[in-house]
């Protein structure tokens, strides 16, 4: 039996793969021990960081312009004066004026998203064109005159919205039963209430638009509707002017314009209107600055002061949300918006939904039981919304890191132990749905499940989590700010946080672009089995041999999870130990020598999404490992690089290259008597990145070495 443990700096090791062999004899390789190991500053050793590959491919679909500025009218007067929600009754007229920048020489045409509207005039810059009518969800706009690449043009679209049901513009009547609350009360919608719900792709129903997370635009959104209706929308509230009114029933129309001073996308937009109350609340910095933070919900909703949960009670529910954006701060950097907010509604298919500073939630929040939500929608207004994902390929993204953020406010509020149940809880989530997430990577997930919970929120979650503890928080806060920083006000795609991470943290302990292929671009994690056999030395120490196994499947899933993990010894008395090591391999030796008999070994499963399985600690009787000694010079590899090895005795050899999903090319295969070899490694017809060099000696694998192969 033999290994290779690199010693260096603090006592932290790689281990690379080793096998046993059998027989007596030869030689030992410097080992070491690390003990109570602390978790910072960062110490690992890496393996050698894959060499830089090409970026994958954007999935973003891009038009030939570019939106500069939404202005959009919206008279919701007779919508919210009607009582009724059948088709006729959510009829409304929009107009959407669309200052766009041309980004393609010669084109003759726009295509917009709109659908269950019909158009009833366009124009451009002011001249008036053909309204042609939606086809399929899209809007065609022919240019009355030729255009060049940077030309601006004003796109003026009115429209009539006729969804005929809840899509996009959802209406609800006072009076409706909901359901029975949480204690058995009936629940009714107190006001007539219309508000949008547009992610991922159903902006386009209520207005004419480019429909896709790239593009972010300023807005400014008016909203007619008969008086004492309360529209809450995004951005700042300018004006709301009185007008006359001319709807039978109506004494009076309120219009409220809602204006972005920074960009926004499309499915983050929102309106909601219904007979609301106000509250009003700050968030003061510690520098003295202050944001507005602005809540809309039914008046029958401020009026309990229960806190059990039984009763509706928005200042309760919503009495944290300051110190949640002192902690968000703390973790993301400044809050980027002018004020925050939440609007109330219901019914609402989902919990909350984080539209840029006027979060929609569900009214069931309000009985005060769902911190972490509205934690989770105000993490958004980072991860989501200062920064979007790009595509809905992406959208890991937003919600992985607004589900980690619900345990870093945990984290914030009672410490390490609240953060780490939290991620538990994921984990669990995750792991009770493994059929469907051994399947399905986190990116690009099938247009049906990219809200799916198990892996879109909680193993993406994980993701955060893993790479915050892989690097160590000194590095990874900043290095998240920074890609904030980075595409601030825009968007994301995956490979632009990992071209962040990579510019930022450049050597981690696996490289970021194995990390990525690993996590996100392949499904499932990595499940091990460890076999350890202890044997006593003579020096009254123990050498403890750790079988090291990944046994997870599927298609899509990584055959060999390259990770760093502790070992985790501990006796009977209280001893402990700790050993790191990288995991490169399908099956791995880890060794250590420990100043105590383990009598159970476990592994640091809190830092990595994994499942494992520990055998019982076996006794053997104390053997001398042969060793082969093998590497690979220079690392990393360009042009022809050199195996060097030394055989302890003669014996049939194999040599092959082995890349890290497990495919293998031979080298040489022969015999060769004991000595030292050097043999050439030529690697000009394989792709740049980690591979690792295996020997075999009479059929047993007996040393392997990783090498990165930079061309
Ligand atoms: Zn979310």
């Amino acid at each position: 039996m033999r290994s290779y443990v690199w010693t260096l700096g603090g006592g932290f090791c790689l281990v690379l793969p080793a096998f046993a062999l059998g027989g007596s004899g030869a030689w030992w390789l410097p080992r070491s021990v690390a003990l109570e190991a602390p978790r910072e500053p960062l110490q690992w050793c890496s393996v050698p960081p894959t060499a830089v590959l090409e970026r994958r491919p954007s999935a973003i679909r891009w038009r030939p312009y570019n939106v500069l500025r939404y202005e959009l009218f919206l008279d919701w007067v007779q919508l919210m004066a009607r009582t009724g929600v059948g088709a006729a009754d959510r009829v409304f007229r929009g107009l959407n004026r669309i200052t766009l920048r041309v980004d393609s020489p010669g084109i003759q045409q726009l295509a917009f998203d709109a659908a269950a509207m019909s158009i009833d005039s366009v124009a451009v810059n002011g001249i008036p064109v053909a309204a042609s009518q939606p086809v399929g969800d899209s809007i065609t706009v022919q240019l009355p005159f030729s255009v060049a690449a940077g030309d601006t043009v004003v796109v003026e679209i009115a429209y009539t919205s006729r969804t005929g049901r809840n899509l996009g513009l959802y209406l609800y009547p006072k009076g409706q039963f909901v359901g029975l609350g949480p204690g058995g009360d009936s629940v009714f919608v107190e006001e007539r209430i219309a508000y949008t719900m547009s992610e991922p792709e159903d902006a386009r129903y209520w207005m004419p638009c480019n429909d896709a997370p790239h593009d972010k635009a300023l807005a400014t959104l008016s909203v007619a509707v008969p008086e004492s209706v309360s529209v809450a929308s995004n951005g700042w509230l300018d004006t709301v002017m009185q007008l006359p009114s001319t709807v039978p029933g109506v004494r009076a129309v309120w219009v409220y314009r809602w204006t972005d001073t920074v960009p926004i996308p499309t499915y983050l937009m929102v309106v909601h209107a219904s007979r609301y109350a106000h509250i009003a609340d700050e968030y003061v910095r510690p520098d003295g600055s202050r944001v507005p933070l602005l809540y809309y919900v039914w008046s029958s909703d401020v009026e309990s002061s229960d806190t059990t949960g039984r009763r509706y009670n928005a200042r309760y529910a919503f009495r944290n949300v300051p110190q949640m954006m002192r902690a968000y701060e703390s973790f993301f950097g400044r809050y980027p918006f002018v004020k925050y907010g939440m609007a109330a509604v219901q019914p609402f298919a989902y919990g909350g939904m984080e539209h840029q500073t006027m979060t929609t939630v569900n009214r069931s929040w309000l009985r005060g039981m769902a911190e972490l939500g509205i934690a989770h929608e105000l993490a958004h207004q980072w991860l989501g919304n200062l920064v979007s994902c790009a595509t809905w390929n992406d959208i890991w993204l937003n919600e992985g890191g607004a589900t980690w953020s619900e345990a870093l406010w945990l984290e914030w509020l009672f410490g390490a132990e609240a953060y780490q149940q939290r991620m538990e809880r994921a984990r669990t989530d995750y792991l009770e749905q493994r059929p469907t997430v051994m399947q399905l990577p986190l990116y690009a997930p099938p247009r049906s499940l990219i809200f799916f919970y198990a892996t879109t929120y909680a193993k993406a979650a994980w993701v955060y989590h893993m790479m915050r503890r892989m690097v160590g928080d000194s590095l990874f806060f900043p290095a998240l700010r920074a890609y904030l920083a980075r595409h601030r006000f825009g968007s994301a795609e995956t490979e632009d946080l990992l071209a962040s991470l990579q510019a930022d943290i450049p050597n981690p302990p696996v490289p970021w672009r194995t990390f990525f292929d690993q996590w996100v671009y392949a499904a499932g994690h990595p499940v091990l089995e460890i076999l350890p056999s202890v044997s006593p030395l003579p020096n009254g120490r123990y050498w403890v041999r750790c079988l090291v196994r990944q046994t997870q499947s599927g298609s899509a899933v990584p055959a060999v999870f390259v990770m760093p993990w502790v070992l985790k010894f501990r006796g009977s008395d209280g001893s402990y130990a700790e050993h790191r090591f990288v995991s490169t391999a399908r099956e791995q030796l880890v060794e250590v020598e420990l100043p105590f008999f383990p009598s159970s070994v476990q592994l640091n499963a809190e830092d990595v999404l994994c499942e494992y399985t520990v055998a019982p600690v076996s006794v053997a009787p104390a053997t001398q490992p042969r060793a082969v000694q093998l590497r690979v010079v220079p690392q990393p590899v360009q042009g022809e690089g050199v195996l060097e090895f030394q055989l302890p005795e003669a014996g049939s050899v194999k040599l092959e290259v082995v890349t890290l999903t497990g495919a293998s090319r031979v080298l040489y295969q022969g015999f060769l008597s004991a000595g030292v070899y050097h043999f050439p490694l030529r690697m000009e017809s394989s792709a740049a990145g980690v591979y690792a060099v295996r020997l075999w000696m009479d059929t047993q694998p007996a040393a392997s070495v990783v090498f990165q192969w930079s061309p």
